[in-house]
């Protein structure tokens, strides 16, 4: 087994437990205005491991859902997945319960944390669960009633958990999975993504060092745990006692006062974030004082965005970093220089920079072979970020993770279009391949809309689109569906039930004709040319 930098075993919790030790007493969350200290958090996450070890059954299955939002019941509850040897597979109450339902029971987790604001839902969710559930809710003070409407499962309420103390550390299994995150399928059905402990602790370690984070540092965790980028967030300041300071959906509405009354001293958001900021008036001259660091992911970062920022936190770092799910959290980095980054920016768009330690690059041609320095072509990667592929799914992994010719190493498709440097340049970001788009950060398969309202309205002419076009990505997603008649009342209730938010179309146009290109395949460059105002 490969150690880590520091000696340690590749478990995702080592850092975690090492800082309790060193700093017990200092914050390691601060969330619902509450902040718990790496003591408080251990003593809770320990009690989850040693419940979930009790009543492992043949350890039947390596994970456990963790059904809990931007509270402490949720960081308690990914530790206490991780302390008790297993994964944790994050479910998002804001998403439609079915499609949550499909995560759990794809998953075959047999363990589920949930927090008190999640509990309404469980009714809804435990439906279509027919193997024998533990559940944990660490926020439940009465759980009777819930036994007598779901007798096939255990539940475990907050005064049950007192009870378990007896837990062992897991061996450190480097390939295990740490986390299974579910994004956007392009045929209609979520793709699990198998990231191992070997592949976050090779970012953690870089992410520690180029970040130079310490015990005194406050980190923001802006994204919701279905998004990968929440995993820097923990992990990063947990392995150097550093505390995380997670705001509500509502705080967020004003990030700029959340950075003021928290002392915040590394920003992570998507850079749709700062746009929205900018065209609020919420990025004044100083306001941020206390930022030393300001990083952003998930989508293309303009340079106005950086240079309005910049004059907001003038104390701070910026970095753009880049990566998909698939190569763990982020993977290429740049640090923005108000000299050199305008010149080498394209189309106003802040280079992503050079990979992270350990991890190659390939930019290839369709025919996968590299291009020459300076041309353009899809960048492929390998290294030791590269995560395990898609659960239960050869056909899809095998797709994505490929050995290009004349290769000995598996690569991943990021299916990104990028610049392949001339000389020591950075790589520069220029597009996607495919129908892939991003919405306020969020990943969005097209494929996977158009197939929800097919099944949903029994059309099949259907495109979708990212619309209207901002500055990072895509304000939302239009749907043009040909000929009809549908009901679309009806049918915007039925995808609404299916996709979250940010994916459900906000404007549905029914067309006799789409237009198609010369192979007769829907056009969906002239798509936005025909959406006129219909609804
Ligand atoms: P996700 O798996 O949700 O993290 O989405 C990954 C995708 O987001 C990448 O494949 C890119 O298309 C896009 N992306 C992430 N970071 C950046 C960035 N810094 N610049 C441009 N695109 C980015």
């Amino acid at each position: 087994m490969e150690l880590r930098a520091d000696g340690s075993r590749p478990g995702l919790w080592t850092g975690f437990l090492r800082s309790a030790k060193l700093f017990p007493d200092r914050p390691a969350v601060v969330a619902q205005g509450t902040s718990l200290s790496y003591r408080q958090l251990r003593e809770v996450a320990v009690r989850i491991a040693a419940c979930i070890q009790a009543h492992r059954e043949g350890s039947s299955t390596p994970l456990t859902a963790v059904f809990a939002h931007r509270g402490a019941t949720a960081f308690a509850g990914v530790l206490g997945s991780l302390l008790a040897g297993n994964g944790y597979v994050p479910l998002n109450r804001t998403f439609p319960v079915e499609r949550t339902r499909s995560m759990l029971v794809r998953s075959e987790c047999r363990s589920i944390i949930v927090d008190a604001e999640s509990l309404p839902q469980m009714d809804a969710l435990m439906a279509g669960v027919d193997e024998p559930l533990l559940v944990i809710a660490p926020g439940l003070e009465n759980p009777r009633p819930y036994r007598e409407r779901w007798p096939l499962h255990i539940i475990v309420g907050a005064a049950d958990l007192d009870g378990y103390a007896d837990w062992r550390e897991p061996d450190a299994r480097e390939d295990a999975i740490a986390y299974l995150l579910f994004t956007s399928g392009s045929t209609g059905v979520p793709k699990g993504v198998m990231v191992a402990h070997r592949n976050v602790a090779a970012y953690v370690d870089h992410a520690a060092e180029r970040f130079a984070v310490t015990e005194l540092d406050i980190v923001s965790q802006t994204f919701d745990m279905t998004f990968d980028l929440s995993a820097s967030d923990m992990f990063v300041a947990w392995e150097r006692g550093a505390c995380v300071c997670c705001p509500s959906q509502k705080t967020l509405i004003n990030p700029g006062r959340f950075i003021r009354d928290q002392g915040l001293t590394v920003w992570f958001s998507v850079p749709s974030m700062v746009a929205l900021m900018k065209q609020s008036g919420l990025l004044k001259p100083g306001g941020f004082p206390s930022l030393r660091l300001s990083l952003f992911c998930g989508e293309p970062l303009p340079v106005a965005s950086v240079a309005a920022w910049a004059m907001a936190a003038p104390n701070s770092v910026v970095e753009n970093l880049y990566g998909p799910t698939e190569l763990t959290i982020a993977c290429t980095g740049y640090r923005w220089d108000p000299k050199r980054a305008p010149l080498e920016a394209e189309m106003g768009i802040v280079p992503i920079g050079a990979p992270f330690p350990g991890m190659n690059v390939l930019v290839v041609d369709e025919h996968l072979n590299e291009v020459g320095p300076g041309a353009d072509g899809e960048l492929l990667m390998s290294g030791p970020q590269m995560s395990l592929g898609y659960w239960k799914d050869p056909e899809k992994t095998a797709a994505a993770f490929v050995v290009p010719p004349g290769r000995k190493e598996m690569f991943y498709r990021t299916g990104d279009r990028v610049r392949r440097p001339a000389g020591d340049g950075p790589l520069t970001h220029l597009g996607r391949m495919d129908s892939q788009v991003k919405i306020l950060g969020h990943r969005v398969e097209l494929g996977e809309v158009e197939a929800v309202v097919r099944e949903a309205s029994g059309v099949d002419g259907v495109v979708a689109i990212g619309w209207p076009v901002t500055s990072s990505g895509y304000g939302g997603i239009e749907v043009l569906i040909e000929g009809g008649p549908v009901d679309l009342d009806r049918l915007r209730a039925a995808v609404a039930a299916r996709l979250p938010d940010y994916m459900v179309p906000r404007r549905w146009h029914v067309r006799s004709r789409l237009p198609r290109n010369a192979n007769g395949k829907y056009d969906r460059k002239a798509m936005p040319a025909v959406l006129g105002d219909s609804q």
